[in-house]
């Protein structure tokens, strides 16, 4: 499989990847965190501003008729890009976080009772932690975790005894930010739904490095964020399977979100606007959908080709210098590679490596609980982009053995 442009074509179109830090060509693999926006995204971001803003869904006018003709065929983008059934199951929400808030909160109001179970795993980010835990403590249910193996596998002999008659929702990653580790998301599906259980799957790590296709998973709900695909920040999507939807109240109230008002009574407004309350970030939604076009075009099976190259040839330098640990070693992994020199701090190694001009991720990484399950306090994280090349991939490994150099 090959891309639709040569490599320095790609890097031409990110204008920060020709940037230097510290007098260094920069090298950035902290592409986990957030990506950066190629210049398709960022021009359209300018010119929307300069010459097509106006509220969205707000009036008859010309430039409001402009934005929300956008904005509705940027959710359509959305819709095939994720290959869900039908428009109306894409909300555009502030992000993952955003979106999974807002179903442990309006599903949780609906359907989570005292003594009722949830099951998200141990692997996850915080996001997909914290706002379950909230739930639990207002409803007073119970959180149980699944736990994953030394190589970082999901141990899917305990998740299934971990569902009982109680359990309401499985909420888990379909890619670890830590581990790289890829869940075998669509055996988790299948296990809770012959169980009458929806689940929700966080695809921060997932969307930008594959083709995701929610219809396949057939997950209930599926979640990601636009600053981790190449699109700006501060815009997210929730999917959410229709007819859940539809039965799920609002999670906010306000403009958009209802059908008529008054002090007597309100009445909701269809799908998605049930759950777009307020203005919305229609300038966000647009530039999503031009980062998700500007994949598409590049080919998002040579993208993921790419991207696992790059892994291959990470993971086998990074193995090659003495001292070093890896954690997550799946067979199936996104291309994210955590590590720890010997016993040098991971911020220490951090700090070196950026007077290098090499940006890599050091700390928890927003999962405490996979730092416990290994008893360290962090790792170094390395995350890889179509954008990367061999060069910085060995830049990354020279620089990591300088390190354990100067450290002895
Ligand atoms: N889930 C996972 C697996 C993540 O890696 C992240 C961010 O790193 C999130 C959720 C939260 O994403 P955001 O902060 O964009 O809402």
């Amino acid at each position: 499989m090959k891309l639709a442009k040569s490599i320095e074509e790609i890097r031409a179109d990110f204008p920060i990847l020709s940037m230097k830090v510290h007098g260094l060509p920069l090298i950035y693999l902290d592409n986990g965190a957030t990506t950066q926006k190629p210049e398709q995204v960022i021009q359209l971001m300018d010119q929307l501003y300069r010459s097509a803003n106006a509220n969205v869904h707000r009036g008859v006018h010309f430039l409001s008729d402009i934005v929300s003709d956008r904005y509705e065929s940027a959710r359509e983008t959305v819709r095939a890009f994720i290959n869900a059934r039908r428009k109306e199951e894409i909300i555009f929400t502030a992000g993952a976080t955003a979106s999974i808030n807002a179903v442990a909160f309006s599903f949780g109001e609906k359907y989570v009772r005292e003594g009722d179970e949830i099951i998200v795993s141990e692997m996850e980010h915080h996001a997909n932690i914290v706002p379950w835990q909230m739930l639990c403590g207002r409803k007073k249910a119970v959180l149980k975790v699944i736990p994953f193996t030394d190589e970082g596998l999901l141990d899917l002999e305990a998740y299934r005894s971990l569902i009982t008659e109680r359990t309401r929702i499985v909420a888990v990653t379909h890619a670890s930010n830590v581990l790289g580790t890829i869940n075998p998301v669509k055996e988790i599906v299948a296990e809770a739904h012959r169980n009458g259980i929806p689940v929700l799957v966080d695809g921060a790590q997932s969307i930008q490095h594959g083709v995701v296709d929610v219809t396949d998973i057939d997950c209930d709900f599926f979640v990601f964020s636009g600053h981790k695909v190449y699109g700006p920040n501060g815009i997210g999507v929730l999917y959410g399977r229709e007819k859940l939807l539809n039965e799920l109240p609002p999670y906010q109230g306000g403009g958009d979100m209802v059908a008529t008002v008054s002090f007597r009574q309100t009445t909701y407004n269809d799908l998605p606007f049930k759950f777009e309350a307020g203005t919305t970030n229609f300038t966000g939604a647009i530039g999503l959908a031009a980062a998700l076009d500007y994949l598409t075009a590049l080919g998002r099976e040579a993208v993921e080709e790419r991207e696992q190259a790059l892994l291959a040839s990470a993971t086998a330098g990074l193995s090659s210098v003495s001292g070093i640990r890896i954690y997550g070693t799946a067979p199936r992994k996104v291309s994210v590679v955590s590590f720890l020199p010997g016993d040098i701090h991971q911020y220490d190694a951090g700090m070196i490596l950026d007077k290098m001009g090499i940006a890599v991720r050091t700390g928890t990484h927003c999962a405490q609980p996979v730092m416990e399950r290994f008893d360290i306090s962090g790792t170094i994280r390395a995350s890889i982009a179509f954008y990367n090349t061999e060069e910085e991939i060995d830049a990354l490994i020279d620089g990591v053995r300088k390190v354990t150099e100067m450290f002895g």
